[in-house]
């Protein structure tokens, strides 16, 4: 029977791990289908405190490897496959067999939705990204396209206009989601254009990045070629939390209900930390400050069983 495991190496993983272990809990930590996190694809994390010189997402993830490590976390490459909860046990299907702990920290993170076209992959943190706060910075005086038609499209949209030298909404249907107060922001900025109902069919750059896209006609079928250096994809989140889903309440979204101000979950012991319980920050210094709240919530409630 394991003390604390973890499921999920990103930032609230692995500082949960640094807690657990320097309080002695031996954690146990899953890995899970990507180790380090979201963070690794980036090639500059400008917005970590401590890092003034810029860092790479993946030296960063290696750095909290190695803290955890350290002091005595132990690391699996393995997943949840599916959480359950008898009596006071909870059982983890994992690929490496079953798993039985007194709590586990659920930090399996969010993923942003991606482009279903093969041109978007290679260029994925290389001119196509998901966040508009970790990286609208690096698009100075640039042009960039922001796709998607609900409020984080047009927050994003409007958050770059601070940067970039046009931002264009790309949205395959006449529809917005978003709320109109929204809109009309981006309406009335005169560094906006749209381009509603388009889809993006194809990303097109070289060795230096996004060059540009072409763009299908969501009516007509028409195509055509837009420049630009960056592409911000703003259509929504899927967070991991699909093995978890007999064992603790989630929004309608897919996203785990914590109690606010803490991590706990409506399961007692099972404590949810990062993207995955966070619909609208989505940043890894709160991922990193949820991983030590998860910590301290399970500490103090092993505390209180013995
Ligand atoms: C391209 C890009 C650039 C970014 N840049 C920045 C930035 O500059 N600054 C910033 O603050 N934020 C940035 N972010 C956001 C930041 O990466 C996330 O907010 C942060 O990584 C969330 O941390 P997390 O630990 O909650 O989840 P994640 O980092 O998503 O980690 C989830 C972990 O859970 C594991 N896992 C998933 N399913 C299972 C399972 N079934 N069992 C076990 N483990 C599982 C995964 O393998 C992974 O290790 C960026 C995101 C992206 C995609």
């Amino acid at each position: 029977m394991e003390k604390v495991v973890i499921a999920g190496t990103g930032p609230a993983g692995l500082t949960a791990a640094i807690y657990t272990a320097r309080a002695n809990l031996n954690p146990l930590v899953l890995e899970g289908p990507a180790p380090g996190g979201q963070l690794i694809v980036s090639h500059e994390v400008e917005n970590y405190p401590g890092f003034p010189e810029t860092i790479s997402g993946a030296e960063l993830m290696q750095r909290f490897r190695e803290q955890a490590e350290r002091f005595g976390a132990r690391m699996q490459l393995s997943a949840v496959q599916k959480a359950t909860k008898s009596g006071s046990v909870i059982s983890l299907e994992t690929d490496h067999g079953v798993i039985e702990t007194e709590t586990l920290i659920v930090a399996t993170g969010a993923e942003a939705r991606r482009l279903p076209i093969p041109s978007e992959p290679p260029f994925y943190g290389k001119g196509v990204s998901g966040c508009a706060t970790c990286d609208g910075a690096f698009f100075r005086g640039q042009d960039v396209l922001v796709v998607g038609g609900g409020n984080t499209a047009m927050e994003d949209a409007m958050f770059l206009t601070k940067f970039a030298n046009k931002v264009t909404i790309v949205h395959r249907r006449d529809y917005l989601r978003a709320a109109p107060i929204e809109v009309e922001k981006c309406r009335n900025s005169d560094k906006i254009d749209w381009l509603i109902p388009w889809t993006v069919e194809e990303v097109l750059g070289d060795v230096s990045g996004v060059t540009g896209a072409i763009l299908k006609h969501s009516d007509t079928g028409e195509t055509k070629q837009v420049a630009c250096h960056g592409i911000f994809v703003a259509i929504g989140h899927d967070p991991k939390t699909e093995p978890f889903a007999d064992l603790v309440e989630r929004d309608e979204d897919g996203f785990i209900i914590a109690e606010a101000g803490t991590t706990r979950t409506s399961t007692p012991g099972v404590f949810a930390c990062g993207d995955v319980r966070d619909p609208q920050y989505k940043q890894a210094v709160l991922a990193a400050g949820h991983g030590c709240m998860a910590a301290i919530d399970t500490e103090k409630y092993l505390g209180q069983r013995e």
